[in-house]
């Protein structure tokens, strides 16, 4: 919230400022519209008062030259007008009642200079007797005034003079002549002006023609004038009484002879009565007038009495009025507004004062509710005791929670906790006493439920003291949170650890009983665990070794040699090798070790185990079986060859008997033993054979057995032995069928080839008879399958493996003869010859051994 409402009352309010700006429009426009009006009427007003005193002029000099012409009429019509009917005619006019400023009307007679005598003694008769022209220069023609009415002294005067000798009179007088028209004159001075009161004058004149009319034409108004009649005006005379200066006019005016306002024309000037015309009047008008074809010019100005009857000089104070009543409405709307503002401003003010108060108060109440809360959810144990009794004043929820159901606040802490030990009851004494903070550490207070449960709780507890305003410790505030999680956790790990140390002793003890090294190793490659073994061999105790490096114990040169192991075990890699090691006392001894690597939860390698078994033992009768076996096999090539050397007569003894008995089929004795010499040669064979199977195992095994490579026909080859064993199958009662192409040429050993096929075929007749046996010889590309399938009793899957090594058999001795040879030299011929030998079987089933050779063997 802020103070903005308070600002608001200190600006101009709007308001306020929007009613000045109104009423100064208002008061503008008032003043204005006033300013327009007293303009209009005062001009219009000047206007009229112009207009009035022009119309006024010009209606006078109007009738003035009415009555001239009239004049003029009056001697047009008759022959002669006498002095006397002149007088009485002007008399008549009774002009000086009527026309003031007339100083007289007279008549001008046109005389020839040779009439001039004639005419002053005509004059002079009739009345006139001091009648003269003048002035007296002859010329030819003369217009002398011979009336001048009224007679007083100023017109007696004028009398005689000729008006055409004075250039303003004359220039007049001949307009009037050629134009017939009244002909008003310039600005002169009188010859009346006799005395002080000089005036400005002018004259007025209108041609008399003689016959009266008017001629038509300029000339004849040149030739026939008689004379003027005219009438002399004294300005001020005339305007004067055309303008009583009772009342005063309301305008001044000059009125100046001609086009312009030239001081020197001026005719005349309004009477003023004293006062001097204005310096700048506010208004001025000028007009021009014609009378008898001479311009006059009127300058209007307004004066002094007109202009204080004039509106517009009110239009200032109009003005200011108007500015003034604005500023008053302004004031009192300010003050108005302000003071509502104010008054608006202090009611949002205390309003806002409350909001504040309400939410100071709110926010009170909630921190108090929070921390209430606070105090009632911590996982802690609050409680506020008083006075020396300890009487609980406040106790939050855990405190109640751990107290199970006991009504607690307002009971001393003796009554809610009697089980409390003595200890902590003077601890609580202690701080009362000395105002000094108390601290337990996992105190066990067991929690006594309602049900009559009790469980072990560890506490860690803090009193503190509360204070007076004194300053006495008036109460107690208990903080106590629960430890037993962390209490127990230790105690576990107490006994873990406790355990430890029992394994390890165990593992020390089983292992010190290990004729083998055991050992730990970290990765720092520092021995952590010996077994006894490193005492019995090495002579130093495990105690002395745990701590020691690989290479400070072994020593440099030897670290060397295994330092490869170690490193590979120390990179993950489970080693085993065997490595003679010199003992403390004796021949070195044969090991067999392992390196066992051990990684933690993250899976580094963080040591390795070491096992090293003492196999010297194994070792001596490794090499006494490998001596029994080299002296077995030399004996075998031995015997083999001994006995195969008696062999060879023997059969061929046999041979010739044969053939003798064939050749007297009918002796009784042949009858008798041919039987016999048959059996005998098959035996002699089969001794040969077996003597050939121990041969040649004794050549493989000392790897003396040759192939001899060549073109063979594996069709002809594999017929040629089905051909040799046709008897044997058909003693066995076994039919014989094969399955071969024409011929099917590669490169081999043909005789190895041959005992391949005779021992897979011997095998099929001797646990297959009386059973169809077939013989099949397949060609792929760059290679050739032999099959051999019989039907007899077949071979358990379990020894389809051994079979193919050396004297391993699958039937027993008793049923069927042999060494269990014939197999293993077939499957070292078949790979000798670069190809692989399988059997297919189930027991009863016959068995079906097959054999790929490469048809050009990659080997020679
Ligand atoms: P021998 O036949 O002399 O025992 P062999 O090496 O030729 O030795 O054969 C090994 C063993 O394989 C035989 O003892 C026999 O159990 C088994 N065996 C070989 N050929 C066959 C066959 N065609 N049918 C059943 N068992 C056979």
């Amino acid at each position: 919230m802020n103070a903005a409402p308070l600002h608001l009352s200190r600006r101009i309010p709007l308001t306020a400022l929007a009613m000045l700006a109104i009423s100064l429009l208002l008061a503008g426009a008032c003043t204005a519209f006033f300013l327009v009006t007293a303009r209009g009427r005062d001009t219009s007003r000047f206007e009229r008062q112009v207009q009035m005193t022009q119309d006024q002029i010009t209606a006078h000099l109007k009738s003035d030259i009415t009555l001239l012409r009239g004049a003029a009429g009056f001697f047009a019509a008759s022959k002669t007008v006498t002095l006397q009917e002149f007088r009485i005619y002007v008399q008549r006019l009774d002009m000086e009642r009527y026309d003031p400023g007339v100083q007289g009307i007279g008549y001008s007679q046109r005389i020839p200079s040779s009439q001039k005598q004639a005419w002053v003694d005509r004059l002079r008769a009739s009345g006139l007797p001091t009648f003269h022209l003048w002035p007296e220069e002859p010329r030819e023609e003369y217009h002398s005034i011979i009336y001048l009415e009224p007679p007083d002294a100023r017109n007696e005067a004028a009398l005689g003079y000729d008006m055409f000798t004075e250039p303003t009179r004359r220039a007049a007088m001949e307009r009037a002549w050629l134009s017939g028209e009244p002909a008003l004159s310039g600005r002169v001075i009188l010859k009346q002006e006799i005395d002080a009161d000089l005036q400005m004058g002018f004259l007025l004149y209108v041609p008399v023609y003689r016959g009266g009319a008017v001629p038509a034409s300029e000339a004849e108004r040149r030739e026939k004038l008689e004379g003027f009649v005219y009438s002399a005006f004294r300005a001020k005379d005339l305007f004067n009484g055309i303008f009583p200066s009772d009342p005063l006019p309301r305008i001044f005016f000059r009125i100046y002879d001609g086009m312009e306002a030239r001081p020197e024309q001026l005719l005349y000037e309004s009477p003023s009565d004293g006062e001097r015309p204005l310096e700048s009047p506010r208004f001025t008008h000028t007009s021009h007038l014609e009378f008898g074809g001479r311009p006059w010019t009127v300058v209007y100005t307004s004066n002094a009495p007109f202009e204080q009857t004039l509106l517009t000089p009110w239009v200032p104070a109009v003005g200011a009025m108007g500015l003034l009543l604005s500023l008053l409405v302004f004031t009192i709307a300010w003050t108005q507004i302000s003071a509502r503002q104010r008054a608006e401003a202090s009611e949002a003010e205390r309003a806002q004062l409350l909001a504040r108060e309400q939410a100071a108060h709110a926010e009170a109440e909630a921190q108090r509710t929070y921390l209430h809360q606070l105090f009632m959810q911590v996982p802690a144990l609050i409680g506020i005791m008083r006075g020396p009794q300890f009487i609980l004043e406040f106790a939050n929820s855990m405190y109640q929670q751990v107290m199970g159901s006991r009504e607690m606040v307002g009971k001393p802490l003796g009554e809610v906790m009697p089980d409390l030990s003595p200890e902590i009851l003077a601890m609580f004494d202690t701080l009362y006493r000395t105002g000094q903070p108390q601290f337990a550490r996992e105190l066990l207070i067991p929690i006594v439920y309602a049900h009559g449960q009790v469980e072990e709780r560890y506490w860690n507890f803090v009193l503190q003291p509360r204070r007076s305003r004194e300053g006495q410790v008036d109460g107690v505030l208990v903080f106590a949170f629960e430890v037993t999680d962390l209490v127990l956790a230790r105690h576990e790990a107490e006994a873990n650890r406790e355990e430890a140390r029992g394994s390890a002793r165990k593992l020390q003890t089983i292992t010190d009983t290990l004729p083998a090294l055991v050992a730990y190793v970290d990765n720092q490659e520092r021995y952590r665990f010996a077994n006894r073994t490193y005492e019995a061999w090495f002579g130093l105790k495990p105690e002395e070794l745990v701590g020691k490096s690989i290479r400070e114990f072994i020593g440099e040169p030897a670290y060397e040699q295994f330092k490869d192991p170690i490193h590979r075990a120390l990179a993950g890699e489970p080693v085993r090798y065997e490595a003679e090691l010199p003992i403390q006392k004796g021949p070195p001894i044969h090991t067999q070790s392992s390196y066992l690597p051990d990684r933690d939860a993250q899976s580094r390698v963080r040591g390795f185990v070491v096992l090293a078994f003492d196999i010297t033992e194994r070792k001596r009768a490794e090499e006494a079986v490998r001596n029994a076996v080299r002296l077995r096999d030399e004996f075998l090539s031995v015997a083999s060859h001994e006995l195969k050397t008696p062999l060879t007569p023997l059969s061929l003894k046999l041979q010739m008997l044969a053939r003798e008995a064939e050749a007297q089929p009918e002796s009784p004795f042949v009858l008798k033993v041919r039987k016999d010499v048959e059996a005998g040669q098959r035996q002699i064979k089969r001794l040969a054979d077996l003597i050939g199977d121990l041969l040649d195992v004794s050549r493989i095994s000392s790897g003396r057995m040759k192939l001899q490579w060549e073109e063979v026909d594996f069709a002809a080859a594999v017929r040629e032995v089905v051909a040799r064993l046709e008897p044997e199958a058909t003693r066995a009662e076994s039919r014989l069928t094969v399955e071969a192409p024409e011929a099917l040429w590669g490169r081999s050993d043909r005789m190895r080839f041959e005992q391949v096929a005779e021992n897979l075929l011997t095998n099929a007749i001797k646990y297959g008879a009386g059973q169809p046996i077939h013989v099949r010889l397949e060609a792929s590309p760059g290679r050739m399958t032999l099959t051999v399938r019989d039907q007899g009793i077949g071979i358990a899957p379990e020894h389809q493996a051994r079979i193919f090594e050396r004297f391993e058999r699958a039937v027993s001795e008793r049923n069927y003869g042999g060494l269990g040879l014939g197999l293993y030299i077939t499957r070292t011929i078949v790979e000798a010859l670069g190809g692989t030998i399988r059997v297919k079987s189930e027991p009863g089933q016959g068995a079906c051994f097959t054999v790929e050779l490469p048809r050009e063997p990659s080997v020679p």
